[in-house]
């Protein structure tokens, strides 16, 4: 099997990915910040990762797959003030800042569902972690890089970068940032705009505080994930991943927490999912051009003529590589659909095959298993591999149409590439369940029709109404003729 090649953000090429214990991968990354429900935009990163810790999986590496909740430290910019989102979003809802996080987490557990993502091993909340915070910022003090002014610490950026690099993952240029000035609020307080606060002081309106060395406060969004990247993966760990909008502050200050409290840049490879756009616009809560991934399962969004499945979606998604960036169209929709559809109808006659004693497919096979495997070796080329797997549908309608034969073991060896990358790797399941599905309702449907037959000939009229009442209250219609009953949804 040919190696792992990852783009790693810090060098800006392709490495050989070349974990830190043989065998184990530790990966971090960034999660959702839960003031509002996830959109679509979200969601691509989120399934971008989930599409990686799935081939590495594959790869038969053990991971440890962390991926936060942000449920405090979060800041919105609003007209040159800086104010905690889930406490905005709190007011306006007028909840508590966690019944806030718990009901869009819920919605987001809903949506991963749905969207067919896998669990991480550990989804840790900064709320949760508070004292582990505070010893990151104890000992970045105590190294002499952070400063607290009128009871907010602040990270010294301009002492920093005295004895370290600054810009290692976004390429920021310090002299730039030392010398913008942004107009908000505490800027006053900072010995240099380019500072970051740590911890931040109590504000009157604050709906949740802690106590610190240094008052009472709440943390900055930078050093939660320091601080459970640490704790759950260690000092150094193998893959730390985020959307590329995250480069710059976020993931730049997490490397200069983690340096300026003694430890290392925390990752080996940092890698950066690319943003998905609306007519070439990042799509964000802020621009407005927001889509949620329930509404587009509905078919209730204003551009998108009908709704499509989230099989649809997340192939839709694949057919990207994570770095490129994607437009989010009702075209780009129905064009993922029509390949959706090609690939799994292709896929779906595989257990209908004639099976031959000759072949005259093996070598096919071979080379696009070997390609599919380079594709993704390639830093998860997702687009290099779904071109294989058309490639193989078109080898299954051959073997289908007799133009090639294939024996018992080819046809073995085609389904277990449709499970491996398109099942496993891709994450996409045949839509509607499977045909096994569908026989297994046909065959649930038909126990009901004789339980509701039985209990008619033994005059139990109440069991007999009571299961078309329930059926006809999900939508399901029995219907009697002279050769039995029949149903219909
Ligand atoms: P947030 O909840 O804003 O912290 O974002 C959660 C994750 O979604 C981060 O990794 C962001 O980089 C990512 N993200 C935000 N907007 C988009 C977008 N339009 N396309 C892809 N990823 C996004
Ligand atoms: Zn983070």
């Amino acid at each position: 099997m040919s190696e792992l090649f990852i783009y790693n953000t810090l060098t800006g090429k392709k490495e050989k990915f070349e974990p830190i214990h043989s065998g184990k991968v530790g990966m971090y990354v960034c999660g959702p910040t839960l003031y509002s429900e996830p959109h679509m935009g979200n969601l691509r990163t989120f399934i971008n990762f989930d599409m990686i810790y799935r081939y590495l999986l594959h790869l038969r590496y053990q991971v440890k797959y962390v991926r936060n909740i942000t449920d405090c430290g979060h800041i919105t910019n609003s007209a040159g003030l800086e104010l905690d989102s889930i406490g905005l979003a709190a007011k306006a809802e007028q909840m508590e800042s966690l019944e806030i996080v718990y009901k869009y987490n819920s919605k987001f557990q809903d949506i991963q569902k749905a969207y067919n993502l896998l669990r991480p091993s550990i989804e840790p909340t900064a709320t949760a972690h508070i004292q582990e915070q505070i010893e990151i910022i104890e000992k970045i003090m105590e190294n002499g890089f952070a400063y607290v002014s009128n009871g907010t610490v602040y990270f010294d950026v301009n002492k920093y970068v005295k004895s370290n690099p600054y810009g290692v993952v976004s390429g920021r240029k310090i002299d730039e940032l030392l010398n913008e000035s942004r107009e908000l609020q505490g800027q006053e307080e900072k010995r240099n705009p380019a500072d970051f606060a740590l911890w931040k002081k109590a504000q009157s309106e604050d709906m949740q505080i802690w106590r610190s060395p240094w008052g009472d406060g709440n943390p900055g969004w930078h050093i939660e994930c320091t601080a459970m990247s640490t704790k759950y993966l260690g000092e150094q760990f193998d893959i730390h991943g985020g959307g590329m909008d995250l480069k710059f502050p976020h993931h730049e200050n997490e490397v200069a927490q983690s340096c300026g409290a003694g430890m290392k840049n925390p990752a080996n490879y940092w890698m950066h999912a690319n943003m998905l756009n609306v007519n070439g616009q990042k799509m964000s809560k802020a621009f407005g051009n927001y889509f949620l991934p329930f509404d587009i399962l509905e078919g209730t969004t204003s551009i998108f003529s009908k709704p499509f499945s989230a099989q649809v979606v997340r192939f839709f998604m694949m057919m990207g590589h994570y770095r490129s960036d994607l437009d989010f169209s009702n075209d780009a929709l129905i064009a993922a659909e029509r390949g959706y559809d090609r690939l799994t109808e292709a896929f779906l006659k595989i257990d209908k095959l004639t099976i031959s004693e000759t072949t005259n497919a093996s070598k096919e096979i071979e080379e696009i298993k070997d390609n599919c495997a380079a594709a993704m070796n390639d830093d998860f080329n997702t687009s290099k591999l779904i071109a294989e797997l058309f490639e193989l549908a078109t080898l299954i309608n051959k073997i289908d149409s007799k133009t090639i034969h294939a024996t018992q073991e080819d046809l073995a060896n085609i389904h277990k590439l449709i499970q491996d990358y398109f099942v496993k790797v891709l994450g996409i399941q045949f839509e509607n369940g499977t045909e096994t599905n569908s026989q297994a309702i046909e065959h649930l449907m038909q126990l009901i029709i004789d339980i509701r037959k039985d209990s008619r000939e033994k005059k139990d009229f109440a069991t007999s109404d009571k299961i078309r009442d329930v059926l006809t209250q999900v939508g399901i219609e029995l219907r009697d003729g002279k050769d039995g009953t029949d149903w219909k949804i």
